[in-house]
C-alpha cells in the first residue's frame, strides 16, 4: 500500500521511467500502480476492496491539489 501511494502521490521531485514489469511510465522507475495493486488483490485475494482503496486514495490527491491551488491563490493576493 505504501508503494502504490508513492505512485498515486509522488514527491514533486519524482520523475517517470518505465515500470520494471509492464514497461508503462512510474515514479522512481519503480513497479508501476496497475502491477502492484494486482499484486494486492491478490495478497488480499479481494480487488474490490483495493479497487475502491484506490479510488479513496486518487480522491483524497485530487482533493489536496484543490485545496493547495486555493491556498497558492490566496497567498498571491
Ligand atoms: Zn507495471
Amino acid at each position: 500500500m505504501k508503494r502504490i501511494t508513492f505512485q498515486l502521490r509522488p514527491p514533486a521531485s519524482a520523475t517517470r521511467s518505465p515500470c520494471d514489469r509492464c514497461r508503462r511510465p512510474s515514479f522512481g522507475g519503480m513497479t508501476c500502480h496497475d502491477c502492484l495493486g494486482k499484486d494486492l488483490a491478490d495478497l488480499v485475494q479481494n480487488r474490490g476492496a483495493v479497487l475502491r482503496w484506490e479510488q479513496s486514495l486518487r480522491a483524497l490527491v485530487q482533493d489536496e491539489r484543490t485545496v493547495l491551488m486555493y491556498a497558492a491563490r490566496r497567498s498571491v493576493d
